[in-house]
C-alpha cells in the first residue's frame, strides 16, 4: 500500500532503537505494578505509596521518542494493529505528561495527608474532616468544618495551579492546540457533541431537579439557593435508609445477586475478595486488577448504608469485567482502551441498587418508594454535576487558568443551584477529562439495561442467561469503545433518551 513508502521517513533513524514489543511489555508491567502498589497502600497493608520508584524503573517509557514512535507506527498499520497502537499512543502520552508533574502530584498528596484543621478548638486531619462533615447533623458545626476546610486549601491550590499550568504547556509542546484537544483526540471522544447531548438532559430535567432537590433542602429549613455543598452532601448521605443496608449484608447480597446471574463468585479463583478489617484500610470499596484476568482484587471493609452497598456493587462490576477478559487478548485490550466501557459494567451492578425489583428481592424494606425516589434524585444530581464538570473542564483546558475560579462557580451553580466555592475550581477536577467517560458510561448503561430487560425480562438479574450475555461482552476486555459496543448491540450509537426516560419515570 502507498502508505508503506513513508515508513522509512516516518521512522527515521532515531526511532529504530525503540522495540515496540518491549514498549508493550513495559506498559503492561508498569500498569500491573502501579495497581499492586495502590492495592497495598489503600488496603492498609503498606503505609507509604511509592509510585515514583515504579515510574523510575520504567523511565525509558516516558521519553518523547516513544510517543513519536508509536504515533508514527499508527500511520503505517493495518486497522487491527492501528487499534492497539491507538490505545498505546494514548497511554504513553498520558504517562509522558504525568511523569513530568509527578513531584507536584506527590507534594499535593503529601500536603493533603499532613494538613490539619481546627474546628471549635478541636484539631482534626483535613482528609478525615470531609467524612466527619457529611455525617454531622448540627448545621452550624457542619458549616464550621466546611469553612475551616476552605481556609486550609490555599496551599493545595498553589500546587495544583502550578501542576495544571505545566500540563497545559506539555500538551502544546506535544503539538496539540491545547490539553482538551490532546485528550479528546487520543481518547477518541468528541467532547463538544457529548456536551450537547448532556445539555439536552440538563434542559429537560431543570424543573424536576429544582423541585425535588428543594423538597430535600426544605427538610432542614433551607431553600435550594441557600444550601451549601456540605448541606447537600449531608442530605444525600440519607442516613434514614441505613437500617436496611446492614454492615454484614453487603457481601452476601453481592454473592446472591451474582448467583442469580449464574456466576458463582466463590468458584472464581481469580477474584480475590479482601474483606479483612485493617486500621489503615480505606473504607470505600475498590478494585485493583493486578493481573488481568488472573489476579483481580476486590477490596471492601463493610460499613453498612446505601452508598457502601452501591460502591461494592460498582467495584464488583469492574472485577467481573477484568476477571472474565480472555487471557489471550492483547495487552492493550486488557489494560488500556476506553474506560467508559468498564465504567458501564460497573454501573450495571451499581444501579441494581435503584431497581425496585432488585430491592424487593434482596433488601426488602417497608417504604421502597421513598428510597427509590431518593436514589434517582441522587443519580440525577450526579448526572447534572458531571455534565457541568465537563462544560467547565472543557473551558479550563482550552482557555487556560485565568478567571476559571469564577467560571467554575457560574457553571456548577447554573446546573446545581446551591453554592459552589470558587476555591474548589482545581480540587474538584480529574485529569484527562475523565468526567466524559463517566457520562458516556451513564448513557450506555441505561441502553444496555434496557436491552437486558428486553432480552431476559424485567427481572433480568434473576436469569442466568443475562449472566452469559454479559460474560460474552466481557471476554474482549476494552477492545471496543463504548460507541462501538452500542453499535454492536444494534443501537445507532450512544443515545441519552433511555437514561432520561428512566429518570423521568422514577422521579415524576
Ligand atoms: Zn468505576
Amino acid at each position: 500500500m502507498g502508505k508503506v513508502k513513508n515508513f522509512k521517513h516516518l521512522l527515521g533513524d532515531g526511532h529504530s532503537m525503540i522495540d515496540i514489543e518491549k514498549v508493550r511489555k513495559d506498559v503492561e508491567m508498569c500498569e500491573r505494578e502501579l495497581n499492586e502498589e495502590y492495592y497495598l497502600n489503600l488496603s492498609g497493608l503498606k503505609e507509604e505509596l511509592n509510585t515514583a520508584s515504579i515510574m523510575e524503573k520504567y523511565s525509558s517509557l516516558f521519553e518523547r521518542e516513544v510517543v513519536d514512535h508509536v504515533a508514527a507506527l499508527r500511520e503505517v498499520s493495518d486497522p487491527e494493529d492501528e487499534r492497539r497502537l491507538r490505545y498505546l499512543h494514548y497511554v504513553v502520552t498520558h504517562y509522558y505528561i504525568l511523569e513530568r508533574v509527578k513531584d507536584l502530584t506527590d507534594s499535593k498528596e503529601t500536603e493533603e495527608t499532613r494538613m490539619k484543621i481546627t474546628v471549635e478548638g478541636e484539631e482534626m486531619p483535613y482528609r478525615l474532616s470531609g467524612v466527619t462533615m457529611l455525617n454531622e447533623d448540627n448545621r452550624p458545626k457542619r458549616q464550621a468544618i466546611h469553612n475551616a476546610r476552605l481556609d486550609a486549601i490555599d496551599p493545595l491550590n498553589q500546587i495544583m495551579e502550578e501542576r495544571m499550568k505545566k500540563m497545559h504547556a506539555l500538551a502544546k509542546e506535544l503539538g496539540y492546540a491545547n490539553y482538551a484537544k490532546l485528550y479528546g483526540t487520543l481518547k477518541g471522544i468528541n467532547f463538544t457533541s457529548l456536551l450537547s447531548e448532556i445539555k439536552e438532559l440538563k434542559r429537560r430535567t431543570d424543573r424536576l431537579y429544582k423541585d425535588k432537590m428543594s423538597e430535600v433542602t426544605e427538610r432542614i429549613g433551607l431553600k435550594l439557593e441557600e444550601a451549601e455543598k456540605h448541606d447537600i452532601a449531608y442530605l444525600l448521605r440519607a442516613k434514614q435508609f441505613d437500617p436496611h443496608f446492614t454492615k454484614g449484608g453487603s457481601l452476601p447480597a453481592l454473592q446472591n445477586t451474582l448467583k442469580g446471574l449464574g456466576i458463582d463468585m466463590n468458584a472464581q479463583k481469580n477474584i480475590i475478595v479482601d474483606v479483612e478489617e485493617r486500621e489503615k484500610k480505606t473504607p470505600r470499596a475498590f478494585c485493583a486488577p493486578i493481573e488481568i484476568p488472573d489476579k483481580v482484587m476486590l477490596v471492601t471493609m463493610p460499613q453498612g448504608g446505601y452508598s457502601d452497598y452501591s460502591s461494592l456493587f460498582h467495584e464488583a462490576g469492574h472485577a467481573e469485567h477484568f476477571a472474565n477478559t480472555s487471557a489471550g487478548e492483547p495487552m492493550e485490550f486488557k489494560y488500556l482502551g476506553d474506560n467508559s466501557v468498564t465504567e458501564s459494567f460497573a454501573f450495571i451492578f451499581d444501579y441494581l441498587l435503584t431497581d425496585r425489583n432488585w430491592v424487593d428481592e434482596y433488601i426488602k424494606m417497608p417504604d421502597t418508594d421513598a428510597y427509590i425516589e431518593h436514589a434517582y434524585l441522587e443519580k440525577l444530581f450526579f448526572l447534572r454535576r458531571y455534565g457541568a464538570k465537563l462544560e467547565y473542564e472543557m473551558r479550563l483546558h482550552t482557555e487556560g487558568l485565568p478567571g476559571m475560579d469564577s467560571v467554575y462557580k457560574t457553571i456548577l451553580e447554573d446546573s446545581l443551584v446551591f453554592d459552589h466555592p470558587e476555591k474548589h475550581y482545581l480540587l474538584d477536577h480529574d485529569d484527562g477529562l475523565y468526567c466524559s467517560q463517566y457520562l458516556r458510561a451513564w448513557i450506555f448503561e441505561a441502553q444496555l439495561r434496557d436491552l437486558l430487560k428486553e432480552k431476559f425480562g424485567e427481572k433480568w438479574f434473576l436469569n442466568s442467561d443475562s449472566g452469559g450475555f454479559l460474560t460474552d461482552l466481557w471476554t474482549v476486555g476494552q477492545k471496543f469503545d463504548v460507541v462501538e459496543l452500542a453499535q454492536n448491540e444494534g443501537f445507532q450509537g450512544l443515545d441519552v433518551e433511555p437514561l432520561l426516560e428512566e429518570i423521568m419515570t422514577n422521579l415524576e
